[in-house]
């Protein structure tokens, strides 16, 4: 055992660099992609910036392996320039929804459409270029703050790079650090606090100035006043945009346009936290269920975010 951890500590000594760069590389092409199933089709469209609604109709998918259909004739119609939530429980699909919509992974039946294009007609690049997409976990390269946002735009002007940090509200304290937007970020990210990193991840998708801003879990692992204070960024954020907001955490949605409650492979209600507290069904029961256990554990709950 120690022999091998030696060896692995051994290796990544040298190693860092290499692994960010061909992770950053590969961030910038946004995510992990799969060449042959997200791959273009021969004469694929440019998709033009969103401007009326995201569609899934009657989609039905499998991951490969499974045997359990994620979505089975799945439909939903989401309007563009709304904060939307998708919350259900645990397993109830809501990656695997944001994951059809980037296109990581397509349909078995059924389709995904923007503006009426079916998002397997156009080009990977358009599809994603009016897209950003901000993780539970967001990798954090060795390299200065400045460089880390600048990973969700190639281009980026150092003033667009503020810009960004601006709204997502880490500017004053990255000028708060010696070295600024210079200051090299640790491997690991461990200089910062989760909700500072959460914050550096919005950044960099903010610089790319998404017209679809897409958050799978992004927050739901700080502490609740981390995690209200960058709801509340997101919010403004979101403003003039379409912002997909997935989360098992109801706090985090109370505020949103519109909340779409998925379970068992269905959009089972939708309606605003008011109007879904109202229907008495299972948004009100998860509602409950929740607010009964963050009040139970809120004295141990021992997240250490500090922002
Ligand atoms: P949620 O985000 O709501 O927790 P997911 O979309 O991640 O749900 O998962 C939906 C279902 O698909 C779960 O049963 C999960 O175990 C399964 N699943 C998710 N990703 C994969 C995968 N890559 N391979 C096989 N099954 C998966
Ligand atoms: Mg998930």
């Amino acid at each position: 055992f120690w022999e091998v951890s030696y060896n692995i500590a051994h290796v990544m000594h040298y190693i860092p660099v290499s692994i960010a760069s061909a992770a950053a590389v590969r961030h910038i092409d946004e995510l992990l992609d799969e060449p042959t199933r997200g791959a273009d089709r021969p004469g694929a469209s440019e998709l033009p910036r969103i401007s009326r609604d995201i569609s899934f109709e009657r989609v039905s998918f499998t991951y490969e392996g499974s045997e359990r259909p994620v979505l089975d004739q799945f439909s939903l119609k989401l309007d563009v320039g709304k904060s939307i939530a998708i919350v259900g429980p645990s397993g109830s699909g809501k990656s695997t929804l944001l994951n059809l919509i980037l296109r990581l992974y397509v349909p078995d039946e059924g389709r995904v459409t923007i503006d009426g294009h079916d998002i397997r007609k156009v080009t990977r690049e358009s599809l994603r270029s009016g897209m950003a997409v901000v993780f539970q976990e967001n990798m954090l390269f060795n390299m200065s703050i400045r460089e880390n946002i600048r990973l969700g735009k190639e281009d980026a002007t150092d003033k667009e790079v503020e810009q960004a940090a601006r709204r997502a509200e880490i500017h004053k304290f990255i000028m708060s650090l010696p070295h600024k937007y210079d200051t090299v970020i640790g491997e690991r990210g461990d200089t910062l606090s989760g909700g500072q990193r959460q914050r550096i991840a919005i950044a960099r998708a903010i610089v790319r100035n998404p017209s679809l801003l897409l958050l799978d879990e992004a927050t739901s692992a700080l502490d609740q006043t981390t995690e209200a204070a960058i709801n509340r960024t997101l919010l403004k954020v979101a403003k003039g945009r379409t912002m997909i907001f997935s989360t098992h955490r109801l706090t985090s949605v109370v505020d949103m346009d519109e909340i779409i409650v998925i379970s068992e492979g269905q959009a089972v209600e939708r309606g605003s936290h008011a109007e879904l507290l109202a229907k008495n069904g299972l948004y009100r029961k998860l509602w409950d269920d929740q607010s009964h256990k963050s009040a139970a554990s809120a004295v141990d709950d021992d997240d250490d975010d500090d922002e």
